[in-house]
């Protein structure tokens, strides 16, 4: 009695795990992406100077033309800023960017670096480059972003243009010496903005002399120059030097403790320093992949699936903080929770991915949602699952084995090709498993089994299950 009853459990168990729920799996795959992690230097000693004569050159051409917007004789404050990278109009990601490095306050080199913020999200070299702007880079997929346009540099605030080019090549992966793709633009109370390493002929159609207004279209965040990556330079200047008058004097735009550069924020709106954030919370038919440097990534995004298909749940973080959590949800289409569980971020990144893949998990159709909640903020993604073909044999209905009971071979009958097999014993305890995806299986050896009831467990390769009872004698 007590031993029917047990195999009546085991059965049960057994048949419960034949559907389409499985036991989720919470560790996901994935990891930091760590842009420049090299900390080459955008741009030389040299490329610098020539960026700062290319500057005063302009003036001088603007002034002879009578084109100079700027007088000194208009003493207006600084301009605030806004954000100046922005993703293309109706893009689905949530976000696009990450900062990789900050103004380096510290003179002194090499290694002796320290930011606004009194932190080390900043680099200098060997060579003396004490790093001068700030490093706002494409995430996540930032060549698939910079090859379809998606992430644009705006003008952070108003202007004139005083020099751009934008016909240079755009695929840098190092320090190369080649120069940039660029846009500066001189403000109001004389200071001027240098946004660097453009894309290929992205450029604004205006030229030298043109006004721009605040937020307007200025080009397409590129790998121009000394770089690593598509991401935009963006480095200021209260004052230019011309003609033996003034200095060249570089200002943080970072309000902070250790800003020893100027006191006030140049920010409208100032982002805090770690900016934690979910950039995109995505739907794969695969992995992610991100090849080297500058092939585009094969994203395997897709937002259509059948209910036997495997579906990968992924997540792209900009300033991930160590000892914070982000909710996920897999919700089916009346929004209850087919799986909802907390991840703990275990590290501090400035940018990181990390997915999870469930195979017939989905298994109503309808509309689906990825939901991903972090630092108070929730991003929603709906995908569609469908039904899988039916066919005469959905869930193995005609799959059968012979002879039973068994001596030596378990023929398997199906006109579906099965994948894996799986002998379990009356104690629950797996005796043998077998996976041949390619060729499919059709015969199993039992000659070393016991004499005695087990259960059999088969998958088709479209994920359809079924267990058959069979003895071996
Ligand atoms: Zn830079």
């Amino acid at each position: 009695m007590k031993s029917k009853i047990i195999l009546f459990l085991i059965l049960s168990i057994l048949l419960m795990s034949s559907g389409n729920a499985q036991t989720p799996n919470f560790t996901p795959d994935g990891g930091e992406f760590a842009f420049n992690a090299k900390n080459i230097p955008c741009l030389t000693d040299k490329q610098r100077e020539g960026v700062l004569n290319d500057i005063r050159n302009n003036i001088q051409q603007l002034k002879l033309q009578k084109k100079l917007s700027y007088s000194k004789n208009n003493v207006v404050p600084h301009p605030l800023f806004i954000w100046p990278v922005k993703k293309k109009d109706g893009h689905e990601y949530n976000d696009v960017w990450g900062i990789s490095n900050y103004v380096d306050q510290n003179a002194a080199y090499p290694n002796q670096i320290q930011d606004y913020n009194c932190g080390t999200r900043t680099y200098d070299t060997t060579s003396g480059y004490n790093h001068a702007g700030i490093d706002i880079f494409n995430w996540p997929f930032q060549w698939k972003m910079m090859d379809n346009d998606e992430v644009e540099i705006v003008a952070a605030a108003p202007g004139q243009i005083l020099a751009k080019v934008d016909s240079r090549t755009d695929r840098s992966c190092s320090l190369n010496g080649t120069n940039w793709n660029f846009v500066y633009v001189q403000h109001a109370d004389g200071s001027v903005a240098v946004y660097g390493h453009l894309k290929q002929f992205s450029s604004t159609t205006k030229v030298a002399g043109d006004m721009v207004e605040e937020g307007e279209y200025l080009g397409v965040v590129g790998s121009s120059g000394n770089s690593t990556g598509p991401h935009l330079h963006f480095e200021v200047y209260s004052e230019i030097e011309w003609n033996g008058v003034g200095q060249d004097v570089l200002v943080d735009p970072y309000a902070g403790t250790c800003n020893s550069m100027n006191s006030d924020t140049w920010w409208q709106n100032q982002k805090p320093y770690n900016n934690p954030n979910i950039n995109a919370a995505l739907t794969h038919s695969a992995p992610p992949v991100f090849p080297a440097c500058p092939t585009q990534e094969t994203t395997n995004e897709s937002n259509d699936f059948l209910t036997t298909d495997t579906i990968y749940f992924a997540i792209y973080l900009r300033d991930q903080e160590v000892g914070t959590t982000i909710n996920l949800k897999i919700l089916r289409p009346n929004n209850t929770a087919l799986y909802s569980w907390d991840f703990a971020l275990n590290a501090n990144y400035n940018s990181s991915y990390w997915y999870w893949n469930y195979t017939g998990a989905a298994n109503i159709p309808g509309e689906w949602k990825w939901q991903a909640t972090y630092n108070g903020q929730t991003v929603t993604h709906p995908f569609n699952v469908t039904n899988a073909l039916s066919v005469e044999d959905n869930f193995l209905k005609n799959t059968s084995i012979f002879p039973n009971p068994t001596n030596d071979l378990i023929n398997i009958s199906s006109i579906k090709k099965i994948s894996k097999a799986e002998i379990i014993n009356v104690t629950g305890k797996s005796i043998k498993y077998i996976h041949q995806p390619t060729q499919g299986i059709k015969t199993i050896n039992t000659s070393n089994l016991s004499n005695g009831l087990y259960f059999l467990m088969l998958e088709s390769d479209a994920y359809e299950k079924k267990i058959i009872k069979f003895i071996k004698e």
